[in-house]
Protein backbone atom coordinates (compact mmCIF):
# COMPACT_ATOMS: atom_id res chain seq x y z
CA UNK A 1 0.00 0.00 0.00
CA UNK A 2 2.97 2.43 0.80
CA UNK A 3 4.89 1.82 -2.30
CA UNK A 4 1.22 2.22 -4.55
CA UNK A 5 0.92 5.73 -2.38
CA UNK A 6 4.48 6.39 -3.05
CA UNK A 7 4.37 5.56 -6.59
CA UNK A 8 1.60 7.49 -7.24
CA UNK A 9 3.19 10.84 -5.93
CA UNK A 10 6.14 9.89 -7.98
CA UNK A 11 3.58 9.71 -11.11
CA UNK A 12 2.67 12.65 -10.35
CA UNK A 13 5.75 15.03 -9.36
CA UNK A 14 6.70 13.79 -13.03
CA UNK A 15 3.77 14.91 -14.66
CA UNK A 16 3.82 18.26 -12.76
CA UNK A 17 7.59 18.24 -14.12
CA UNK A 18 6.44 17.83 -17.50
CA UNK A 19 3.78 19.42 -18.25
CA UNK A 20 5.34 23.48 -16.63
CA UNK A 21 7.72 23.94 -19.37
CA UNK A 22 4.83 23.30 -21.99
CA UNK A 23 2.72 25.53 -20.32
CA UNK A 24 5.68 28.31 -19.48
CA UNK A 25 6.89 28.35 -23.06
CA UNK A 26 3.28 28.55 -24.29
CA UNK A 27 2.58 31.46 -22.54
CA UNK A 28 5.53 33.52 -23.91
CA UNK A 29 4.23 32.59 -27.65
CA UNK A 30 0.89 34.28 -27.68
CA UNK A 31 -2.21 32.55 -29.42
CA UNK A 32 -1.06 33.35 -33.36
CA UNK A 33 -4.95 34.19 -34.04
CA UNK A 34 -5.62 36.33 -30.85
CA UNK A 35 -2.17 38.36 -31.72
CA UNK A 36 -3.67 38.58 -35.20
CA UNK A 37 -7.15 40.10 -34.29
CA UNK A 38 -5.25 42.35 -31.63
CA UNK A 39 -2.87 44.43 -34.36
CA UNK A 40 -6.16 44.79 -36.31
CA UNK A 41 -6.68 47.11 -33.47
CA UNK A 42 -6.26 50.53 -34.27
CA UNK A 43 -4.75 52.66 -31.45
CA UNK A 44 -5.69 56.34 -29.78
CA UNK A 45 -2.33 57.84 -29.47
CA UNK A 46 -3.33 60.23 -26.47
CA UNK A 47 -0.69 62.74 -26.09
CA UNK A 48 2.28 64.10 -28.74
CA UNK A 49 4.34 66.69 -30.48
CA UNK A 50 3.93 65.60 -33.86
CA UNK A 51 5.93 67.53 -36.28
CA UNK A 52 3.97 69.58 -39.44
CA UNK A 53 5.41 69.18 -43.10
CA UNK A 54 7.77 71.72 -43.49
CA UNK A 55 9.16 73.10 -46.83
CA UNK A 56 12.62 73.24 -47.47
CA UNK A 57 14.29 75.53 -44.91
CA UNK A 58 10.97 75.64 -43.04
CA UNK A 59 11.63 75.14 -39.36
CA UNK A 60 8.47 74.00 -37.15
CA UNK A 61 8.71 75.71 -33.77
CA UNK A 62 5.03 75.39 -33.18
CA UNK A 63 5.26 71.32 -31.49
CA UNK A 64 5.67 72.72 -28.24
CA UNK A 65 5.21 75.87 -26.24
CA UNK A 66 8.15 75.10 -24.15
CA UNK A 67 10.56 72.94 -25.95
CA UNK A 68 13.23 71.86 -24.34
CA UNK A 69 16.23 72.26 -26.96
CA UNK A 70 17.57 75.32 -25.61
CA UNK A 71 18.17 74.10 -22.08
CA UNK A 72 21.44 72.54 -20.68
CA UNK A 73 22.29 69.78 -22.46
CA UNK A 74 21.60 66.86 -20.29
CA UNK A 75 22.20 63.54 -21.04
CA UNK A 76 19.45 61.02 -22.82
CA UNK A 77 17.09 59.14 -20.99
CA UNK A 78 17.51 55.56 -21.67
CA UNK A 79 14.89 54.52 -24.15
CA UNK A 80 15.81 58.01 -26.36
CA UNK A 81 19.62 56.85 -26.98
CA UNK A 82 20.33 55.91 -30.92
CA UNK A 83 21.75 52.34 -29.78
CA UNK A 84 18.15 51.02 -28.24
CA UNK A 85 17.61 48.26 -30.63
CA UNK A 86 13.71 49.48 -30.80
CA UNK A 87 15.13 52.25 -33.48
CA UNK A 88 16.20 49.79 -35.50
CA UNK A 89 12.89 47.52 -35.60
CA UNK A 90 11.73 51.15 -36.39
CA UNK A 91 13.75 51.96 -39.11
CA UNK A 92 13.57 48.63 -40.37
CA UNK A 93 9.61 48.23 -40.12
CA UNK A 94 9.18 52.53 -41.19
CA UNK A 95 11.22 53.00 -43.99
CA UNK A 96 12.71 49.58 -45.21
CA UNK A 97 16.17 49.73 -43.54
CA UNK A 98 17.53 46.72 -44.46
CA UNK A 99 21.15 46.57 -41.83
CA UNK A 100 21.07 45.47 -38.42
CA UNK A 101 23.07 48.03 -37.18
CA UNK A 102 23.15 52.01 -37.64
CA UNK A 103 25.95 52.17 -39.43
CA UNK A 104 24.21 53.20 -42.40
CA UNK A 105 22.56 55.88 -40.86
CA UNK A 106 23.10 58.38 -43.94
CA UNK A 107 21.20 55.64 -45.90
CA UNK A 108 18.13 55.79 -43.71
CA UNK A 109 17.61 59.97 -44.33
CA UNK A 110 17.70 59.43 -47.76
CA UNK A 111 15.28 56.61 -47.56
CA UNK A 112 12.96 58.29 -45.21
CA UNK A 113 13.07 61.82 -47.31
CA UNK A 114 12.16 59.93 -50.61
CA UNK A 115 9.10 58.74 -48.12
CA UNK A 116 8.29 62.08 -47.58
CA UNK A 117 8.69 63.31 -51.07
CA UNK A 118 6.66 60.94 -52.76
CA UNK A 119 3.92 61.59 -49.65
CA UNK A 120 4.52 64.65 -49.26
CA UNK A 121 1.07 66.06 -47.22
CA UNK A 122 0.01 62.97 -46.33
CA UNK A 123 3.08 61.88 -44.54
CA UNK A 124 2.56 62.20 -40.76
CA UNK A 125 -0.63 59.67 -42.15
CA UNK A 126 1.30 58.00 -43.98
CA UNK A 127 2.89 57.41 -40.69
CA UNK A 128 0.67 56.85 -38.11
CA UNK A 129 -0.98 53.98 -40.75
CA UNK A 130 2.10 52.29 -40.01
CA UNK A 131 2.08 52.46 -36.85
CA UNK A 132 -1.52 51.44 -36.30
CA UNK A 133 -2.82 54.68 -34.83
CA UNK A 134 -6.24 55.61 -35.71
CA UNK A 135 -6.26 58.77 -33.99
CA UNK A 136 -3.27 60.97 -32.61
CA UNK A 137 -3.95 63.92 -30.06
CA UNK A 138 -1.03 66.51 -31.46
CA UNK A 139 -0.41 68.89 -28.39
CA UNK A 140 0.93 71.78 -30.47
CA UNK A 141 0.54 75.46 -30.28
CA UNK A 142 -1.27 75.16 -33.61
CA UNK A 143 -1.56 72.66 -36.47
CA UNK A 144 -0.38 72.92 -39.56
CA UNK A 145 0.32 71.34 -42.94
CA UNK A 146 -0.52 67.47 -43.03
CA UNK A 147 -1.81 67.49 -39.45
CA UNK A 148 -5.84 67.32 -40.50
CA UNK A 149 -8.66 66.22 -39.08
CA UNK A 150 -9.98 63.74 -38.21
CA UNK A 151 -7.08 61.88 -37.96
CA UNK A 152 -4.98 64.81 -35.95
CA UNK A 153 -7.02 66.41 -33.25
CA UNK A 154 -5.44 70.01 -31.79
CA UNK A 155 -4.85 69.97 -28.28
CA UNK A 156 -3.48 73.85 -27.88
CA UNK A 157 -1.27 74.98 -24.71
CA UNK A 158 -3.09 77.69 -22.53
CA UNK A 159 -0.97 77.78 -19.53
CA UNK A 160 0.40 81.16 -21.05
CA UNK A 161 -3.47 82.56 -20.30
CA UNK A 162 -2.66 82.23 -16.45
CA UNK A 163 0.53 83.95 -16.12
CA UNK A 164 -0.74 87.58 -17.26
CA UNK A 165 1.03 89.33 -14.46
CA UNK A 166 5.09 90.56 -14.09
CA UNK A 167 6.03 86.69 -13.73
CA UNK A 168 10.26 87.82 -13.19
CA UNK A 169 9.74 86.32 -9.40
CA UNK A 170 8.88 83.20 -10.79
CA UNK A 171 11.45 83.14 -13.25
CA UNK A 172 14.51 81.93 -10.83
CA UNK A 173 16.07 79.43 -12.66
CA UNK A 174 17.56 79.42 -16.15
CA UNK A 175 15.06 77.31 -17.29
CA UNK A 176 12.02 78.92 -15.32
CA UNK A 177 13.24 81.90 -16.90
CA UNK A 178 13.34 80.54 -20.11
CA UNK A 179 10.03 79.13 -19.86
CA UNK A 180 8.13 82.08 -18.61
CA UNK A 181 9.65 84.19 -21.68
CA UNK A 182 7.96 81.53 -23.92
CA UNK A 183 4.63 81.77 -21.94
CA UNK A 184 4.75 85.65 -22.23
CA UNK A 185 5.61 85.60 -26.11
CA UNK A 186 2.64 82.98 -27.00
CA UNK A 187 -0.06 84.95 -24.58
CA UNK A 188 1.07 88.36 -27.02
CA UNK A 189 0.59 85.70 -30.13
CA UNK A 190 -2.23 85.15 -28.51
CA UNK A 191 -3.48 88.62 -28.03
CA UNK A 192 -2.23 89.79 -31.47
CA UNK A 193 -4.52 86.57 -32.51
CA UNK A 194 -7.49 88.69 -30.92
CA UNK A 195 -6.40 91.84 -32.12
CA UNK A 196 -6.10 93.27 -28.46
CA UNK A 197 -3.23 95.40 -28.43
CA UNK A 198 -3.21 96.06 -24.56
CA UNK A 199 -3.38 93.71 -21.33
CA UNK A 200 -6.86 94.85 -20.23
CA UNK A 201 -6.57 96.31 -16.85
CA UNK A 202 -8.50 93.86 -14.56
CA UNK A 203 -9.48 90.49 -14.41
CA UNK A 204 -13.06 90.77 -15.48
CA UNK A 205 -11.96 92.15 -18.44
CA UNK A 206 -8.87 90.17 -19.22
CA UNK A 207 -11.08 87.05 -19.02
CA UNK A 208 -13.49 89.01 -21.41
CA UNK A 209 -11.49 90.09 -24.04
CA UNK A 210 -8.29 87.45 -24.02
CA UNK A 211 -9.19 84.33 -22.03
CA UNK A 212 -12.76 83.35 -23.06
CA UNK A 213 -12.36 84.05 -26.81
CA UNK A 214 -9.10 82.44 -27.07
CA UNK A 215 -10.55 79.09 -26.07
CA UNK A 216 -13.84 79.72 -28.20
CA UNK A 217 -11.03 80.29 -30.98
CA UNK A 218 -9.57 77.23 -30.33
CA UNK A 219 -12.76 75.16 -30.07
CA UNK A 220 -14.11 76.57 -33.51
CA UNK A 221 -10.55 75.62 -35.04
CA UNK A 222 -11.31 71.77 -33.75
CA UNK A 223 -9.79 72.11 -30.45
CA UNK A 224 -10.97 68.80 -27.76
CA UNK A 225 -9.07 69.99 -24.71
CA UNK A 226 -6.59 72.35 -23.54
CA UNK A 227 -3.08 71.17 -22.80
CA UNK A 228 -0.81 72.74 -19.17
CA UNK A 229 2.89 72.56 -18.99
CA UNK A 230 3.62 70.57 -15.63
CA UNK A 231 6.97 72.72 -16.19
CA UNK A 232 5.71 76.05 -15.50
CA UNK A 233 2.80 74.48 -13.15
CA UNK A 234 5.68 73.07 -11.53
CA UNK A 235 6.20 76.26 -8.68
CA UNK A 236 2.47 75.88 -7.95
CA UNK A 237 3.00 71.94 -6.67
CA UNK A 238 6.05 72.21 -5.24
CA UNK A 239 5.45 75.52 -2.57
CA UNK A 240 8.99 74.97 -1.50
CA UNK A 241 10.79 76.07 -4.48
CA UNK A 242 8.61 79.26 -4.92
CA UNK A 243 10.06 82.29 -4.11
CA UNK A 244 8.89 83.36 -0.81
CA UNK A 245 8.32 87.19 -1.20
CA UNK A 246 5.96 86.58 -3.94
CA UNK A 247 3.57 85.27 -1.73
CA UNK A 248 -0.41 84.67 -2.95
CA UNK A 249 -1.36 86.41 -5.70
CA UNK A 250 -3.23 85.61 -8.66
CA UNK A 251 -0.63 82.75 -9.86
CA UNK A 252 -3.12 80.92 -6.55
CA UNK A 253 -6.38 80.43 -8.94
CA UNK A 254 -4.08 78.57 -11.44
CA UNK A 255 -2.37 76.42 -9.19
CA UNK A 256 -6.03 74.19 -8.42
CA UNK A 257 -6.15 74.01 -12.43
CA UNK A 258 -2.42 72.93 -12.79
CA UNK A 259 -2.45 70.41 -9.92
CA UNK A 260 -5.82 68.98 -11.94
CA UNK A 261 -4.38 69.18 -15.32
CA UNK A 262 -1.03 67.90 -14.20
CA UNK A 263 -0.64 64.91 -16.38
CA UNK A 264 -0.56 66.59 -19.33
ZN1 LIG B 1 3.94 66.91 -23.98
Amino acid sequence: MRFRTSLLCFCLLLAVLLVLPISASSQISPDPQIMAEVNQIKAVENHTHVPKVVGPGEKDDDFDALPRDPLEPTEAPLMARPENPKFLEAWQKLYGYTYSDPAHFHELVAMKQQVQKEQEDNYPAWVIDKLGIEYMLANRVAMGRGLNPPRFIWVPFDDALMVPLNNHAMADTPDRKFFYQREEMLLKRYLSELNVSTMPAILDNYVAQVTTPTLERQKKAGAVRSSLSRRTCDPWISPNRRSKKHGRSSHAMSKEACRARRST
